[in-house]
């Protein structure tokens, strides 16, 4: 495995407007770009090509940091607030995580979420990665706090196969368990589920019963998207590798598009819905998530067509799919933004 390689970048701004109106959220924040944990499904693997890398293992090992971010965060706020344009509601980790592993030196999303908290500023963050529990402290002080913990599968050789660096699902759910108990909002992200690996009746029904029981009350699922000719490809490299008897499978089901035909996902979506009503959990779908002043709820986004490019790894790429409302969040035309 190569040593991995930290570069630091002058970012002018870190708050980045997201002009999509099919994204629940106006601002995000991504401190880092490249991710350590190094999935083999990330989306945002192909926009490493933006800094002129590969969208190969040096998304995983070429890791860039935006040096200073709480700083440059708090002049941008404030800024901001002699605008009267303070927002209200801010997505952390809509591209990559922002508990990756160097999160545990540089700190650069605590410093973040100080500075959001100095200006109380509103946050919802999605990681796979318990990391996220160091900032208690500051999730209890924020407003309307939410955290989206993805996993997608309690298999732990699928898991380590496909995410070849992130904490095990065990963690994650226990990390679950320790913000709900704390009054935190959890919601559980059942994402990317990989067809013939982890949407079976058993698994995804061991998945819903262990959510409930770490306490989630919210869940979102949704199928793997392979939207890039960079992300498909790394895909089916480590497919192959691991899954060889499932290579024509999958070569069937994504040859010709980004995503699985309806008619697959919806059967699956059904049942899971029949799973999360059996224990309790309720869909994100019909939550409520703050979108500048106003209330926005993910259930009610336009279904319209999907971009040909892809979504954010950090976020479902349907909104509401348990209900067979079929709806994209696509975050690709803005994946610039996001960052
Ligand atoms: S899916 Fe998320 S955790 Fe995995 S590599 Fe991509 S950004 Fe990192």
């Amino acid at each position: 495995m190569n040593p991995t390689q930290y570069l630091p970048m002058r970012a002018k701004t870190i708050l980045n407007a997201v002009n999509a109106p099919s994204m629940p959220f106006d601002w995000s924040i991504n401190p880092y770009r490249g991710c350590q944990h190094g999935c083999s499904f990330c989306y945002a693997r192909s926009t490493h090509a933006f800094l002129g890398e590969a969208a190969d293992d040096a998304f995983q090992h070429r890791i860039f940091y935006k040096d200073d971010a709480p700083t440059i965060l708090r002049a941008q706020l404030q800024r901001m607030r002699a605008r009267g344009k303070l927002p209200s509601h801010v997505a952390i980790g809509t591209a990559t995580d922002p508990y990756q592993q160097l999160e545990a030196k540089a700190k650069l999303t605590r410093g973040c979420l100080e500075t959001l908290a100095e200006f109380g500023v509103g946050v919802s963050i999605t990681t796979r990665s318990p990391l996220v529990l160091r900032d208690l402290d500051l999730l209890r002080a924020l407003p309307g706090v939410s955290v989206n913990i993805s996993v997608h599968t309690l298999d732990t050789r699928i898991w380590r196969t496909f995410e070849p660096s992130t904490p095990s699902p065990a963690r994650r759910l226990e990390c679950a368990r320790t913000l709900t108990e704390a009054g935190i909002r959890v919601h559980a992200f059942a994402a990317p589920m990989l067809p013939l690996l982890t949407d079976g009746e058993a698994d995804t029904e061991a998945l819903v019963e262990a959510l409930a029981n770490a306490g989630v009350r919210y869940m979102m699922s949704s199928f793997l998207r392979l939207s890039t000719p960079e992300v498909k490809s790394w895909f089916f490299s480590v497919l192959r590798s691991a899954h060889p008897e499932l290579a024509e499978a999958y070569g069937k089901l994504y040859w010709h598009s980004a995503r699985l035909p309806d008619s697959y996902r919806r059967p699956v979506y059904s049942r899971i819905a029949s799973q999360m009503k059996r224990y309790g959990l309720s869909e994100i779908g019909a939550m409520e998530v703050p979108k500048g002043d106003a209330a926005y709820v993910l259930g009610s986004v336009s279904g319209a067509a999907p971009p040909a490019t892809a979504a954010s790894p950090h976020l479902p790429t349907t909104a509401s799919p348990l209900s067979s409302k079929v709806v994209d969040l696509p975050c690709q035309p803005v994946q610039l933004a996001l960052f």
